[in-house]
């Protein structure tokens, strides 16, 4: 019991688990501030869903993405950290102590770092779930390698699209862009580099109905969305880039977000409100590497230390 008279009162508590929140939670630990972390549903966040990840420095062969996420949990473990696999689902940030309501209770708060992340959005069509690391993907950077001398597909037609599908271009021996428009969001810049590239092919005003394939992704199952006519493309890799959602709802009318819903942070990863910081996917719509989550992370943790021992001066 505290002084709150609060059994489940802290004075860091982490929102999520994925590199942000893990790395807050080892700094936060090592200022010994003995900080509680709640996992949130996918324990390790998008990261632990990567088959392998090759760009995070200190893994010269690569490492598993889950492997990765229990060596970030057992280290800030290790230094006092407690992890919680519990969810958290409201909020009150107007006073403090801050309050968070989760599946397993309620916790209070004297800082609060959030790096709930941010979830690419699916297409919704049979196939797709079930084919995730075994030819579906959502990020390019980490498994476009395996796509050497192989025939992918994209879905979309913003930046993130035509940009991830120009770097594919490294690896894949085709990569046919599919999008269900005859005209392209992504910036012109970009859309001329992507016609102008010789491996790169479009179909337009079409849309992936099905991921085909047992083991692994065999073929998508297209259908024109003008004259209604299916066909069948056989394809090694489905890429999905249709747009990601953050995390944050829980915090609106809370925080101050831009207009995709990321929570806006100076560059000390201070939220619109004192005490409250965020780091990772939930305020990174541009990076959304591991190691930039984790550096940022880091950087709330250091942030939020430096706030309480403000106070308690
Ligand atoms: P986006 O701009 O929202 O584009 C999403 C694309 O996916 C759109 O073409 C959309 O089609 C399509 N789409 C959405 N839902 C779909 C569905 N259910 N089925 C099929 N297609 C679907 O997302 P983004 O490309 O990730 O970009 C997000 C933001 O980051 C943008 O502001 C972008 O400019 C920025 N960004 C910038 C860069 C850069 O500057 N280099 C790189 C990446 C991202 P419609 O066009 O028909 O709506």
């Amino acid at each position: 019991m505290t002084p709150n008279g609060n059994a489940n009162h802290v004075k860091v508590l982490v929102l999520g688990s994925g590199p942000a929140g893990l790395s807050a939670a080892l700094y936060a630990a090592r200022a010994e501030l003995a900080p509680l972390v709640l996992t949130g549903i996918q324990l390790g966040g998008q990261a632990a869903l990567t088959y392998t990840i090759e760009n995070y420095p200190g893994f010269p062969e690569g490492v598993g993405g889950a492997q990765l996420g229990e060596l970030f949990q057992k280290q800030a473990e290790h230094f006092g950290a407690k992890v919680e696999y519990d969810t958290a689902h409201d909020v009150d940030l107007s006073h403090r102590p801050f309050v968070v309501k989760a599946d397993g209770g309620e916790y209070t708060a004297d800082a609060v770092i959030i790096s709930t992340g941010a979830d690419p959005n699916k297409l919704k069509v049979p196939g797709e779930e079930k084919l995730i690391g075994r030819g579906v993907s959502y990020c390019a950077t980490c498994d476009g390698w395996f796509f050497k001398d192989k025939k992918v597909i994209i879905v979309g037609g913003g930046d993130s699209a035509l940009e991830e599908g120009l770097f594919i271009t490294r690896y894949a021996s085709s990569v046919t862009v599919i999008h269900r428009r005859e005209e392209f969001r992504a910036s012109p810049l970009l859309q001329k580099r992507a016609r102008e590239h010789p491996r790169m092919n479009f179909i337009l005003d079409t849309v992936v109905t099905e991921v085909i394939g047992t083991e692994k992704v065999e073929a998508v199952r297209l259908k024109n969305v003008k004259n209604g006519a299916e066909t069948i493309l056989e394809t090694d890799g489905v890429f999905i880039f249709i747009g990601h959602t953050p995390n944050t709802q829980m915090f609106k009318g809370q925080l101050e977000m831009d207009n995709l819903g990321y929570i806006k942070v100076d560059d000390k990863m201070q939220t619109s409100r004192a005490g409250v910081f965020a780091a990772g996917e939930a305020a990174d719509s541009h990076f959304r590497q591991v190691v930039t989550s984790a550096g940022m992370g880091a950087a709330a943790a250091i942030e939020a230390t430096h706030f309480l021992e403000a106070e308690s001066n």
